[in-house]
């Protein structure tokens, strides 16, 4: 229970504007994009400064508060769920801070939003490569937190590859600089550490990135299959032909038909799927390669290949492919989506696969996901009000992490675990490994104040005299 002595001090640390308190200001926080779990915050800070950041986190330690970190929610693993306590949402700490060309290095907030980062320097023949779909609501301290990937990071790299420093307030509130704008900084990569740590390490306030020059040209082809299996085997394909597009992407029927009913651009809506295929690089070489992959296309039967021919046609073909998830709202009330990776061979038979699990369930699951690197996101379409139902997603969900497992694939591409897939990363990790992963944890949130609960199976506990002393067998 944070009590209202509490609340005055952190008014008094971020301002009467900062702080929601009370069950009708806070429910909207009560959940991520991953709505199957839902449990509002007690109370909701929004800071403006790294330092009020460190002051709440301070405060927090001192009354022994849990805290969660929280971008803008669009996270797909329940990542930002609060189960009470203090929610810290950095959404007003959006300021890009500076944009350094000679080094080619943007310096952002962690509230900044991803499509920003690429506007602030865009005007001078450059971008920032981490292009989730949710790019234009995704906030940059929750791309770093899940070391978020998107479509053209095929060919760039995921966010990983492009942190190189972070300012970051630490589970017990002190301030800490990592990394920076050297490319090879000394000692352990902590940075690799950070990236990827699901909000369980500290609070990210800003982050250093690298800004990647834009492509002297595109073509972005449409390929229209009557078949699942032919797409995913023109992927398999085109990279095997040693082409690597800047983004390879699958949309199914179910997807194509949603997408078509939202933005009626002409999608052929009998297609059994469609890649969207993007190339870049030099005007000089890049139709041969375009050809290359139309007669890839061809020999796996494509039906027909759609050459974007202005820039208008290639901005629709992104908005359909960026905004597929969310287009699913025409056909359901409720999705969830769900991540795992395959081997890319192997993506015709765990489609089947996938398709079989939804019939054995009653549930219609589209596909929509990035085929060039084996990362499927199925998109279970559902009612939320309907209990069954929500048992039987869950159910689903769970056979098709574990069909990807055992096709020597993950449980997690670019979502996370969060508390989705806490009870998965078994299936992945033997107990020895998990125990290692969870006193690295420790080792920056020795009082698993920071986001708790989330990513390891709720059963497991590293025995560290703190983990005892918070339970009360030890004095604090
Ligand atoms: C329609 C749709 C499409 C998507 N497409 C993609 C995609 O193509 N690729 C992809 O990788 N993901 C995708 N996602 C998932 C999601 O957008 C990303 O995971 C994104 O990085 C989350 O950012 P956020 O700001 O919304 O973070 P949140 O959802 O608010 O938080 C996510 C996690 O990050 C932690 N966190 C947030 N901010 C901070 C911070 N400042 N410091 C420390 N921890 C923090 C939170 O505690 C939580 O664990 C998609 C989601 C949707 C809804």
């Amino acid at each position: 229970m944070i009590t209202s002595t509490v609340i005055k001090e952190l008014v008094a640390i971020v301002g009467p504007q900062g702080v929601l308190a009370g069950k009708d200001k806070t429910l909207v926080y009560d959940c991520d994009a991953y709505t199957i779990e839902k449990s509002p915050p007690e109370v909701v800070v929004l800071p403006t400064t790294t330092e009020q950041v460190a002051a709440v986190v301070r405060l927090a330690n001192r009354e022994g508060i849990p805290f969660v970190p929280r971008g803008a929610g669009t996270g797909l693993s329940g990542g930002a769920l609060a189960h009470g306590g203090l929610l810290i949402a950095l959404t007003r700490m959006n300021k890009i801070l500076k944009t350094d060309y000679r080094n080619r290095r943007i310096v952002a907030e962690a509230g900044a939003i991803n499509i920003q980062l690429t506007k602030a320097v865009t005007g001078k023949g450059y971008l920032y490569a981490p292009d989730p779909s949710s790019q234009n609501s995704c906030t940059l301290g929750g791309n770093v937190a899940e070391n978020s990937g998107g479509p053209h990071t095929l060919k760039y790299g995921v966010t990983t590859n492009h942190v190189l420093g972070v300012k970051m307030v630490m589970p017990d509130g002190s301030i800490a600089e990592i990394g920076g704008e050297l490319e090879d900084p000394v000692g352990y990569d902590l940075i690799g550490l950070i990236v990827g740590s699901e909000g369980t390490f500290g609070v990210v306030t800003e982050a250093t990135v690298r800004m990647v020059r834009q492509p002297q040209t595109y073509r972005t082809l449409l390929a229209v299959f009557n078949t699942i299996a032919e797409a995913t085997n023109t992927v398999s394909d085109i990279i095997a032909a040693g082409i690597i597009p800047a983004a390879l992407e699958m949309m199914d029927q179910i997807i194509l038909q949603a997408v078509e009913m939202a933005f009626h651009f002409g999608f052929p809506t009998d297609a059994g799927a469609v890649l969207l295929i993007e190339l870049d690089g030099l005007e000089a070489a890049i139709d041969r390669q375009a050809e290359q992959v139309q007669a890839l296309c061809e020999k796996n039967q494509a039906r027909e290949v759609r050459l974007a021919r202005t820039e208008q046609e290639r901005t629709n073909l992104w908005i359909a492919r960026k905004k597929g998830i969310g287009a699913t709202g025409r056909l359901a009330p409720s999705c969830v989506t769900h991540d795992g990776v395959i081997p890319r061979t192997r993506l015709p038979h765990l489609l089947e696969l996938i398709a079989e699990i939804g019939a054995k369930y009653g549930l219609r699951i589209a596909n929509v996901f990035h085929a060039g690197d084996g990362n499927l996101h199925p998109v279970i379409l559902f009612d939320e009000r309907d209990p069954d139902q929500v048992r039987r997603v869950v159910e689903a969900g769970g056979e098709i992490l574990k069909a990807c497992v055992s096709e020597g694939g993950s449980v997690t591409g670019e979502h996370g675990i969060g508390v989705e897939k806490k009870e998965f990363i078994s299936l992945m990790f033997t107990p020895r490994d998990l125990e290692v992963m969870e006193r690295v944890k420790l080792a920056f949130n020795p009082n698993e104040l920071c986001n708790p609960g989330k990513i390891f199976p709720s059963a497991r506990h590293v025995c560290t005299e703190s983990f005892v002393r918070r339970r009360g067998a030890l004095p604090m």
